[in-house]
């Protein structure tokens, strides 16, 4: 029945000028995000995007679209030919569809595009309404204020459009607007996350993991692929850098404090990350961490990370709960794959009783017995890079 997707976008309609380009880079973004299915007419018209649906199921392909940052809603549409009467006759089909899923009330909103139409568009809606009575009153009842199903109805300059669902999309601006950020992407469930939760402002997304290879395995290495392959879907291709720090560790572990290790470490992964970023003209950095969550997330952790860089870092769930942040990883697809049981660098060093108040003077006092530059540099000497895509 249905053959076209309206595409609704909320933040970008009130960016001004920008607005254009905005729309351009959400049509490129659905054609991408619909790749896997098929090739799709997607475009604009009249400030609106369309996709043409030909013979596609209308619920798969709305499925992808909906995941498209930017889009804050699809319905699944039916265009016709100018013709008053055809529309009529689409507002009951879809009604009856409305009806035949259990709907009790109706009411039909108008939009005239075509201003020289006889009818205005609340004469439309009275009419259209009708004639729609007339055919089902007794199965479906009308209600203007509170109706379970709105039939909206459409007399543009060049067709005639029917539609009634809107499936709700994740909102968020359209990927690629607003610089770059280099995500520091673990194997838990926390950093994917953060990393999607980033991109749906607009920013493009390169990863950068810490591992402990042969101490951490292969498969440790397989499964932060995995995940940047599920974020690729929504932030495109990404880059994903992996970065040995097994030299680091050892380093720390033979002259620091055993229950420094993990802060320490932590601080090391960030002024990686920050060369890294600076070195693919990222403008931040991007963390899991939540307040709270683990002993070098106390303020007082969270404090001595911060302090090894000086680019700004996002932490987009540090107010989130444990089951808010497990909502979204299910939601985004990534919570199946966070929760293999695959070791992680800090696992596999992390003390018995890490600190759980470190002072920066102290750690920082504990730094001064290694050589922080030459570590950094090995370590970014050694770096191996994959481009990840969907
Ligand atoms: P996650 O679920 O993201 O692993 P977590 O609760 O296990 O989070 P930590 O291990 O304390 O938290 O890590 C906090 C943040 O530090 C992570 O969200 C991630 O951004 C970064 N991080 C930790 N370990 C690594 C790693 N091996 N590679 C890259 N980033 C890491
Ligand atoms: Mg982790």
């Amino acid at each position: 029945m249905y053959n076209i997707l309206i595409v609704k976008y909320g933040e970008i309609g009130v960016k001004g000028k920008n607005r254009y380009l905005f729309e351009n880079k959400l049509v490129k973004n659905v054609k991408n995000m619909l790749k896997p299915i098929g090739k799709f007419d997607v475009y604009k018209e009249y400030g609106r995007i369309y996709v043409n649906l030909e013979d596609h199921d209308y619920e798969e392909v709305a499925e992808e679209v909906r995941k498209v940052f930017g889009i804050v809603g699809v319905c699944p549409a039916i265009r016709a030919e100018k013709d008053y009467d055809k529309l009529k006759e689409l507002a009951l089909q879809v009604l009856e569809e409305k009806i035949a899923s259990g709907a009790k009330t109706f009411k039909v909103e108008s939009k005239r595009g075509d201003k020289d139409f006889k009818f205005t568009s609340q004469e439309m809606s009275i009419d259209i309404a009708g004639f729609l009575v007339s055919k089902v009153h007794d199965r479906i009842g009308v209600d203007i204020r509170k109706p379970e199903t709105k039939i909206v109805c459409e007399y543009r300059q060049n067709h005639v459009m029917v539609y009634s669902d809107t499936i709700p999309g994740y909102g968020g601006l359209p990927l690629g607007t607003n610089g770059r950020a280099m995500s520091l992407l673990s194997g838990g469930i926390d950093s994917p996350v953060a990393s999607w939760m980033v991109a749906k402002r607009g920013m493009e997304i390169e990863a950068i993991h810490f591992h402990t290879y042969p101490f951490t395995s292969e498969k440790s290495q397989e499964k932060v692929r995995d995940l940047a392959r599920i974020l690729s879907k929504y932030c495109g291709r990404l880059r994903l850098h992996k970065v040995n720090i097994l030299e680091i560790q050892k380093a720390i572990g033979m002259n620091c404090n055993d229950e420094e290790m993990t802060i320490i470490s932590r601080r090391f992964m960030m002024r990686i990350a920050q060369a890294v970023a600076e070195s693919r003209r990222c403008d931040a950095l991007v963390t899991g961490e939540s307040i709270g969550q683990v002993a070098s997330q106390t303020i007082q952790g969270l404090t001595c990370t911060n302090a090894s860089v000086t680019m700004p870092v996002f932490r987009p769930l540090i107010a989130m709960d444990k089951t808010e942040i497990i909502d979204i990883a299910q939601k985004i697809g990534t919570f199946e794959t966070s929760i293999l049981p695959e070791e992680d660098c800090c696992t596999v060093f992390a003390p018995k009783k890490p600190v759980t108040k470190p002072r920066l003077e102290r750690i920082e006092k504990s730094e001064e017995k290694l050589d922080v530059e030459k570590l950094i540099q090995d370590a970014i000497d050694n770096i191996e890079v994959e481009d990840i895509e969907f």
